[in-house]
């Protein structure tokens, strides 16, 4: 069986959650196989080798759950974009609009050093605004977006052609 086909078996969909109406992709089984797990990794840092990545950021939550390994992988850094108030030095942050309300991510100012390669790492791509709120504070410290990775492109909602659809990468699309 494939990669895609085994992901796509062992994905759990959570109607209702976090709102009513929403449909939430749950992707903790992937993590908890070991096999799968290493091969969802593997797959996801492939597009990246060889392209000379300094730095991988990973998006609060489940951002962090892949990017430190996809980090190690490619034999680069891991900096975490988190949520405000949560990181405990000097912080740069980008605000960004959700369906409803607002929010923001920040990274240190000093995570990373002028012209570095970066990439961003989440597990879904919805609307766009949180990857695009990242590369944002990416720019911001001087660092060179390369890519995105993601596990999962939920492509009718338009995030890929938001962010510059050659630089975005996932296992999956739907
Ligand atoms: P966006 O800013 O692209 O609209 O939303 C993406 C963010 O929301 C990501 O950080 C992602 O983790 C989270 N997200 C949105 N929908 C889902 C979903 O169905 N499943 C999971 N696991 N995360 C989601």
């Amino acid at each position: 069986t494939t990669l895609v086909d085994d992901v796509t078996a062992r994905l759990r969909d959570v109607p209702d959650f976090p709102k009513p109406g929403i449909i939430f992709k749950d992707i903790t089984p992937v993590l908890a196989d070991p096999r799968l797990f290493g091969r969802v990794i593997t797959a996801m840092s492939a597009p990246f080798r060889g392209q000379h990545i300094t730095k991988v950021v990973g998006i609060e939550a489940r951002g962090f759950l892949l990017g430190a390994p996809i980090a190690l992988a490619l034999h680069a850094g891991f900096v975490p974009a988190r949520k405000p108030g949560k990181l405990p030095y000097r912080s740069v942050v980008e605000r960004y609009s959700l369906e409803y309300g607002a929010d923001g991510l920040e990274l240190h100012e000093d995570a990373l050093q002028q012209g570095e390669r970066v990439l961003i790492v989440d597990d879904v791509l919805a609307t766009g605004g949180t990857a695009e709120a990242s590369s944002r504070l990416v720019k911001k410290l001087g660092g060179d977006l390369v890519g995105y990775s993601f596990l999962i492109n939920l492509d009718f909602l338009g995030g890929a052609k938001r962010l510059g659809p050659d630089k975005v990468t996932s296992l999956l699309t739907f």
